[in-house]
């Protein structure tokens, strides 16, 4: 997806892979920048997990089949292949149905906008950045964004994938709103989804992570990324970007891995608050003392 047009058939690398360290497994697929992760349900026994995942080109496909062999030795790479996938913007990111969240209405940009009296409309164009509101990660933390936003806020949206937190962030009333992601394509499609929501003087967007909030302060930081992820990132000061008398959301991971990500948050000097769930999926909130 380069210049604003989108192919819709194209070649994408894969690679088929096997083990019971499933947490370390998806942090390499996602840090090596898969564009989707297919389950393979059929091939999951005993503790292990089976999955497919598709990269945009032969050479991210190979680097990710490398870190595995590396870092995960005793995960078997069953295949690594390619395969030339028609419409594959839906068939990664699905026909979505409009979600509700707080005032907001999560909508398919291209779809008749439903007339819904008093939903304020959010528009998202799916495309390789993640997030159309149906996720269960999303939605939860679309939740919470709308429960802990208050008017005039400063908001930090750690991994924007489509932009849709830091969208409602910025149509909620945000004052401020800096959203950041290490997935280039993500940022492409983030920033057409900011003109098309008409926030783009609001968000500032930029490509990279935590480090580029360094220094400055938000009574509301969302990271809807995997726990091994959001546990570095605490490591590396994401608590620091917090206000005092301000909320973290983090979602992302497994309500079994939570007691995990609680202790990362409270090591970094936050107080937990609540966690929701939603199937395999949960969210905390944690907040910070006022000094
Ligand atoms: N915020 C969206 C998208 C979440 S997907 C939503 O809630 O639906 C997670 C995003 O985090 C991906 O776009 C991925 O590229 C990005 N990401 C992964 N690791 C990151 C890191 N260390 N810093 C910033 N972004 C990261």
């Amino acid at each position: 997806m380069k210049n604003g047009k989108t192919e819709r058939s194209k070649s994408f690398g894969y690679l088929i892979v096997s083990t019971d360290e499933s947490d370390l497994l998806t942090c390499i697929i996602w840090e090596e920048g898969t564009l989707g992760v297919e389950v393979l349900e059929d091939r999951c026994s005993g503790g292990k997990i089976a999955c497919k995942a598709y990269f945009e080109t032969e050479e991210s496909r190979d680097r990710c089949r490398q870190r595995i062999d590396k870092e995960l030795p005793e995960a078997d790479v069953t295949e690594s292949g390619s395969e030339v996938i028609d419409d594959w913007i839906s068939l990664l990111h699905g026909g979505f149905e409009p979600v509700a969240a707080g005032p907001l209405l999560v909508v398919p940009a291209h779809a008749p906008p439903p007339s819904i009296p008093g939903a304020g409309l959010l528009k998202i164009n799916p495309g390789l950045g993640f997030g159309t509101g149906t996720h269960p990660t999303t939605r939860m933390t679309l939740e919470l964004l709308c429960e802990q936003i208050r008017p005039g806020a400063r908001v930090c949206d750690v991994g924007t994938g489509s932009g849709i937190l830091a969208i409602a962030a910025a149509l909620l009333g945000a004052s401020e709103v800096l959203a950041v992601d290490i997935d280039a394509d993500a940022i492409e499609n983030a920033s057409g989804n900011l003109r098309i929501n008409g926030v783009e003087e609001k968000v500032e967007l930029r490509h990279g992570s935590i480090e580029l909030a360094a220094g400055r302060t938000f009574h509301l930081v969302l990271a809807n990324i995997f726990a091994t992820i959001l546990i570095g990132l605490l490591q590396r000061g994401l608590a620091d970007i917090v206000a005092p008398g301000g909320s973290l959301v983090l979602s992302g991971f497994d309500p079994v891995g939570a007691d995990r990500l609680r202790t990362a948050v409270e090591a970094a000097g936050m107080e937990y608050s609540e966690l929701r769930t939603s199937g395999d999926w949960a969210a905390m909130l944690a907040v910070k003392r006022e000094r």
